[in-house]
């Protein structure tokens, strides 16, 4: 069924907004429309939002206003508004002030019926819906884009941690598990349509299964997803460092397709912080389930996240988070500056630190991980890597682009025909962001 319509979908933030942009597109192709990137042309424009930090929603509210101007020149043009920023507690009513050539405005418990609100868009109707609760656990649509090499699967959604400032829990709702039997029929489907690696996501992948009886937990999961004939590789996010159980780090170690990478956000060094945050771990806990990583897998890649200048961090709470950088050598890090969200107790505690002192330590940190990436990338020179091939290197497309188990990003020549395949790559030298390598013969 197509109408002739295309629709433009943008998603902004993490890799459960993604996924959910693609269900929106999947929900729009079985209304007629085609998908694209040309917005210009575009009869129905999709915005899946992000409010983790104020910036994100800034530069969606610049977006929403790019589109404004869109309208003006394409007066039948759709726009629809959905996800994180919409399901914020009282930003519906702000957002509708502000952006009254909005159709449709729909928040992250409304997925499962955008079909119905696009329906009634096209009839020229402003539609506006945001479910407090999930009325029902939205299975996700399979992919519709056959033939794409990697897909993110959820296997939970919501998040039950309530982190002091994070807006997640307040927008994504309590913690959900999808049936096992399920995430691996879609698993199925995908690989039949040419995936190869896919990475499994949940704001806590530790707690996945918490309410299931028998006890079925998050590395039972992997273990038979690990079975599944075809495919090459399985990721995750997020780990939460409290719930990283020993079990999980075995069946990794045990496992064929299950890759040696722990994303492992760790936010803060500083135990006053740690627990400030309510992260219910300390440094020494994080550092012993670092140590346990090492024990059995040498060779796997720690990436985290980390946030300074949150509220009531002082000069020596945040040299023990530039510490744990030291210690814990990260393959990769994601710093963020400490961003206020209404609603959150962060939000209202005492000691909120200012903004050139949060640029200030976001400066020094970045400094100092740049240095701990690159001498991670240096010792992996000289020594042989599984790479999976991804496609053309996006900065030179005379070569290509892969990645190791350990999601580092090697280029390297080779002919396109071993695209989607597995093959090994000696590293030859490590760049400030990629490293470069050569195929090895057998
Ligand atoms: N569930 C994941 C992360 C979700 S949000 C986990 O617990 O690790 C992704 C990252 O955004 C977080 O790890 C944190 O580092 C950052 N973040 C979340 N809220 C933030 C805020 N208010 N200000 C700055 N960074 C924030
Ligand atoms: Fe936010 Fe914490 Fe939940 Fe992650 S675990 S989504 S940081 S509340």
């Amino acid at each position: 069924m197509e109408n002739g319509k295309k629709v433009v979908t943008i998603a902004y933030g993490c890799q459960m907004s993604e996924r959910d942009a693609e269900t929106l597109t999947e929900i729009t192709r079985d209304a007629g429309y085609k998908s694209s990137d040309q917005l210009e042309t575009a009869d129905l424009v999709i915005v899946n939002t992000c409010c983790v930090r104020e910036s994100a929603e800034n530069r969606i509210l610049g977006k929403i206003g790019e589109l404004k101007k869109l309208k003006e020149k394409n007066p039948n043009l759709k726009i629809a508004i959905c996800g994180c920023m919409v399901q914020q507690p009282g930003a519906l009513e702000r957002l509708q002030k502000r952006a009254p050539h909005v159709d449709i405005w729909a928040g992250t418990h409304n997925l499962s019926d955008f079909s119905v609100l696009l329906r009634r868009a096209e009839q020229e109707e402003k539609v506006a819906e945001v479910w407090q609760e999930p009325k029902i656990m939205i299975e996700s649509t399979p992919l519709a884009e056959k033939g794409k090499l990697h897909a993110n699967v959820n296997i939970m959604y919501g998040c039950d941690n309530f982190c002091s400032y994070c807006i997640v829990p307040h927008v994504r709702g309590r913690e959900r598990s999808r049936n096992p039997e399920e995430i691996i029929r879609e698993i199925n489907y995908l690989v039949a349509s040419g995936c190869r690696e896919v990475t499994l996501l949940g704001q806590n992948v530790n707690s996945y299964g918490k309410e299931f009886s028998p006890v079925y937990d998050f590395a039972d999961l992997l273990h038979h997803v690990d079975q599944i004939p075809l495919l090459l590789r399985i990721r995750y996010i997020t780990s939460h460092p409290k719930d990283l159980s020993d079990k999980l780090i075995e069946t990794v170690a045990k496992g064929e397709k299950l890759c040696e990478h722990f994303h492992l956000p760790i936010q803060s060094g500083s135990n006053f912080i740690l627990q400030r945050m309510n992260r219910k771990y300390t440094r020494e806990y994080y550092l012993s389930r670092v140590q346990k990583i090492r024990d059995l897998l040498p060779q796997a890649s720690l990436s985290t996240d980390i946030i300074v200048g949150f509220p009531g961090e002082s000069e020596e709470d945040f040299e023990q988070t530039l510490a744990m950088m030291d210690s814990v050598h990260y393959s990769q890090a994601f710093t963020f500056m400490y961003s206020k969200r209404s609603g959150t107790p962060a939000a209202i505690m005492e000691d909120q630190i200012p903004l050139d002192v949060k640029k200030r330590r976001l400066q020094r940190l970045m400094g100092v991980q740049n240095q701990v990436s690159l001498e991670w990338r240096q010792q992996m020179i000289g020594k042989v890597y599984e790479v999976l091939v991804e496609g053309p290197s996006k900065t030179n497309p005379t070569r290509l682009a892969g990645r190791t188990r350990g999601n580092e990003l090697v280029v390297f020549s080779g002919n396109p025909a071993i695209i989607g395949t597995l093959v090994n790559v000696r590293i030859v030298e490590a760049g400030s962001w990629t490293l470069v390598g050569d195929i090895e013969r057998s």
